[in-house]
């Protein structure tokens, strides 16, 4: 089980140096990993960007309500 446990420390690390890096791009506001997705944290705005093979897909024609 060790291996799985390195392989989630740096999924983890990656996701948030991701985060970091990462803003909306209808809104430049700062974005989470919630559920699975990348989540725009403005309230206005609030898009959901899917996340495809563990890279997030920041596409506005992409992302939902
Ligand atoms: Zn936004």
């Amino acid at each position: 089980m060790s291996g799985a446990d390195a392989n989630t420390k740096v999924h983890i690390m990656v996701d948030k140096v991701l985060l970091d890096i990462l803003a909306c791009p209808a809104c430049q506001s700062d974005v989470a990993e919630k559920d699975g997705c990348i989540v725009c944290l403005n309230p206005q705005c609030a898009l959901k960007y899917p996340i495809r093979d563990g890279i997030p897909v920041m596409l506005v024609d992409e992302a939902s309500k």
